[in-house]
């Protein structure tokens, strides 16, 4: 609960998805593959994000609503099947399943993020109002594009910079990639 008040909830105030950039450890190891391609994911693909946040819910509930006690099955006690400590890791193994293969299907090393990730939902709202945005720097924009071929969550953010505009997508994970790729240095 405090690493989802602090990464997921409130922290997104401040740093938008800022976790999402430096400090998740499925994409840490995502940003690995050996994947040289960036293809933008197609959108269509991006509402399954949706029927997954519910399942995530709903998976919870209806262990608790059997009688499962989250207030007093602690890790490393009674490490039976429904232990935290095995969910936590079965957690984190399906994200893996899922996402290196469609990382490798949608050449695209963050895919998981754009498709399946029911986190990424959890971090958009507080994200919309975050005080850290990526914005233009005094540099004017050459419109190379360079910045939305490298952008690994699809945010455009050439069509931000060149409008003389913060970048506010919520998609938007504050990597610096647009930064550091820019040529002219017209982002900061
Ligand atoms: S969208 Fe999900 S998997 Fe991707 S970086 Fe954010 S929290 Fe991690
Ligand atoms: S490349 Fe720029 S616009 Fe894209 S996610 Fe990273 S910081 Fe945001
Ligand atoms: S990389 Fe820089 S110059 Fe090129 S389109 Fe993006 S903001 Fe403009």
């Amino acid at each position: 609960m405090i690493h989802y008040a602090i990464a997921k909830v409130f922290g997104p105030i401040f740093f938008g998805r800022g976790f999402c950039g430096w400090a998740c450890w499925t994409a840490a190891f995502l940003d690995w593959l050996p994947i040289a391609e960036n293809k933008p994911v197609p959108k269509k693909y991006t509402f399954i994000r949706f029927p997954v946040f519910a399942i995530s819910i709903l998976i919870p509930y209806i262990f608790i609503a059997k009688g499962y006690d989250f207030m007093h099955t602690h890790i490393y006690e009674n490490l039976g099947k429904y232990d935290q400590l095995i969910w936590f890791l079965v957690g984190n193994g399906i994200y893996y399943v899922l996402a290196i293969p469609l990382a490798f299907i949608f050449k695209k090393k963050r895919a998981f993020c754009k498709i399946i990730c029911p986190v990424s939902l959890v971090m958009k709202v507080p994200s919309s109002i975050a005080l850290l945005r990526m914005e233009p720097s005094k540099k004017e924009c050459i419109e190379c594009k360079l910045c939305d071929k490298n952008c690994p969550m699809d945010v455009n953010p050439m069509k931000y910079i060149k409008e003389g505009k913060k970048i506010t997508s919520t998609e938007c994970i504050l990597c610096d990639n647009c930064k550091n790729i820019c040529p002219v240095g017209a982002i900061k």
